[in-house]
């Protein structure tokens, strides 16, 4: 009897043990692949430009409040309109490749999608200078099994208002405002003038939030993550 009892307090304790494995993570980095920084960081982007008129104006806004951004430059655009090339990079902007003609990657051949990303990012090498012009591609899509062919981390996005569907000011401020949260990177277009409107608009109110804006590079270094080539970041939270 008394050995039985002895027995069932083993068990008891063995059982608590098992438990309490469940709850200690075995690796602390298994369940937290990146740090947290202390402030409310988020990254505003530009896809399709560079474009006179609506570009040269948030260049303008932006200088005016002293906020960075990133511009993810076609390359046909940006050949056209070299000087817009050259500002957006005085302007210590983060720049990127958007392909040469805006072409969904996942249609085409190998050969194909090295030459809509190698001619835009040998085009941006001269014009911005040399350095890593990260990808974003059309739409967001590059074909499963092509990732060996991108040399730079690809850059999506975790707040999209639509902004090329509505034109409207005031649905992609609110569409925006409304998911903000620290770590995204938020998609807009500089091609069009309500979306350089809604992107002031947001950059006013969301530093009123205590919102840092930074661009996507800073924005991942922040969070203590070191994007590889091929691999597809949305955000950094
Ligand atoms: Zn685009």
């Amino acid at each position: 009897m008394k050995f039985a009892l002895k027995n069932k307090n083993l068990i008891l304790f063995l059982l608590f043990f098992i438990l309490l494995l469940f709850f200690i993570p075995a690796n602390a980095s298994e369940i937290r692949e990146n740090i947290t920084p202390p402030g409310k960081y988020i990254a505003l982007t530009f896809d399709d430009g560079p474009h006179p008129g609506t570009t040269e104006r948030l260049l303008d806004g932006l200088r005016q409040r002293n906020i960075r951004a990133t511009f993810f430059l076609i390359g046909e655009e940006a050949d056209a309109n070299r000087e817009l090339v050259s500002q957006i990079k005085a302007d210590g902007h983060q720049i990127g490749n958007h392909t040469w003609s805006h072409a969904g990657l996942d249609a085409l051949s190998d050969q194909e999608i090295l030459r809509e990303i190698g001619d835009t990012d040998q085009l941006l090498q001269s014009l911005a200078g040399p350095g890593e012009y990260w990808l974003r591609p059309p739409y967001g899509f590059i074909r499963p099994g092509s990732e060996n062919l991108i040399q730079t981390p690809v850059i999506t996005w975790s707040v999209d208002p639509r902004d090329w569907e509505s034109r409207d000011a005031e649905k992609i401020f609110q569409a925006v405002i409304n998911n903000a949260k620290p770590g995204d990177i938020i998609l807009l277009h500089d091609i069009y003038a309500p979306s350089v409107e809604a992107a002031l608009r947001i950059v006013d109110e969301l530093s009123k939030q205590d919102y840092e804006f930074v661009t996507v590079s800073e924005l991942l270094s922040l969070y203590d993550i070191s994007p590889q080539a091929g691999v597809k970041y949305r955000g950094a939270s």
